[in-house]
């Protein structure tokens, strides 16, 4: 179980029209996957996103020579070591390792990790409000009612990003048309204080259907939130940032939020993800992954969340959805795992139980050039 190869596949896909959050348009969207083999011949995926230069040089000079000739087996030290040097890099590392071992056992990942409990997992459309489009609210409209005829009853969609009466008015035109028909998460990308995040909740309170409300106030303003959580109807969430289970803590322990919002890629490599997971559950909080980027961290924080048993017996068998990025994406199907009608079905077989899309590797491979 000696690493002998590793390859990389730095991928570049230029939007038609560009998209946005509180945070700025995307215009590009770009994924970085590397293949792990062994000298045994067993074979592991990983994913990171980053500016693609900067994840190129670090795997090229330093990340590669340093993994060649170590035994496949050591992920937790390999992994501690690379975070030093790039923490997304690490998160990539740990999960082509993971699928290594799946491999060898003749498993699937989900049984490394104490055996699938959910064979399906529903899904949350996720969407990017903002466009340049003059009629950009009636656009985002239509792009929820496309997901919802598509099967979809829960989506999450962007605010902070406009005046608050400009994201109100898109919003309470959102839901007079679709209010029956999804369940909806408002996404302020830490964009709000806390007078701002507490403007929405006379709205709030003529709404049934809120999933919850996102990241309205920079995450570290704990006391902020503590506050905020106690005066607004919806529950809170948040954390896509957060880089460890320790980083979570003072949300957990001082009752800030009511929903952890961990992203697998931005953790300590897929088991100090799964750490998280495990803090929100002994918690008594409930956990939804933030998976907006890539298609193969996605699938690990699904693989995760099947292991994952519900959050009380309220919820009978029911477990917290993972997120789905409905938005121009071609590296949401690198790896072959769409919901249909709202819901991830595990899929089986060893390792992911699932092969790369070679023709999407081909297709959007990056020329090397500068983008912004
Ligand atoms: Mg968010």
């Amino acid at each position: 179980m000696i690493i002998e190869r590793i390859e990389t596949f730095p991928l570049l896909h230029e939007c038609s029209r560009p998209y946005g959050d509180a945070n700025g348009y995307k215009k590009y969207r770009s994924c970085y996957l590397i293949r792990i083999t062994t000298k045994s011949g067993y074979q592991g995926y990983g994913e990171c996103i980053d500016w693609l230069p900067t994840l190129e040089k670090g795997f090229q000079e330093r990340i590669i020579p340093y993994l060649i000739g170590k035994r496949a087996t050591d992920r937790t030290n390999l992994t501690k070591i690379i975070k030093k040097w790039h923490m997304r890099s690490a998160a990539a590392v740990s999960m082509a390792l993971t699928e290594i071992i799946a491999q060898k056992a003749g498993l699937h990942i989900t049984d490394l990790w104490g055996g699938k409990i959910h064979d399906t997992v529903p899904a949350y459309a996720s969407f990017q409000s903002y466009s340049d489009d003059p009629n950009w609210q009636e656009y985002s409209i239509g792009l929820v009612k496309k997901a919802i005829q598509e099967g979809f009853s829960m989506a999450k969609v962007k605010i902070g990003g406009r005046t608050i009466k400009e994201d109100q008015a898109h919003i309470k035109r959102m839901q007079q048309e679709l209010q029956g028909d999804v369940q909806l998460a408002l996404d302020a990308n830490q964009s709000y204080d806390v007078m701002a995040a507490r403007s929405w909740e006379r709205l709030f309170q003529g709404w049934d259907n809120l999933l919850w409300l996102e990241e309205p106030m920079p995450m570290e303003k704990v006391e902020e939130y503590k506050l905020l959580r106690q005066v607004l109807s919806v529950p809170l969430a948040g954390g896509e940032n957060m880089k460890n289970a320790t980083a979570f803590l003072p949300l957990v322990t001082q009752g800030a939020v009511d929903i952890l919002q961990p992203d697998t890629m931005h953790q300590d490599g897929i088991d100090g993800y799964r750490c998280t997971l495990q803090l929100a559950r002994t918690s008594g909080l409930r956990v939804s992954p933030h998976a907006f980027d890539g298609g193969l961290s996605r699938i690990y924080a699904l693989y995760a969340q099947a292991c994952l048993p519900a959050m009380s017996k309220m919820d009978g068998d029911k477990i917290e959805p993972v997120e789905w990025d409905y938005m121009e994406n071609p590296f949401t199907m690198l790896f072959q795992l769409k919901p249909q009608k709202g819901m991830y079905t595990i899929p089986s077989g060893t390792g992911l139980g699932l092969s790369v899309d070679e023709d999407v590797l081909n297709t959007y491979r990056w020329d090397g050039r500068t983008y912004i």
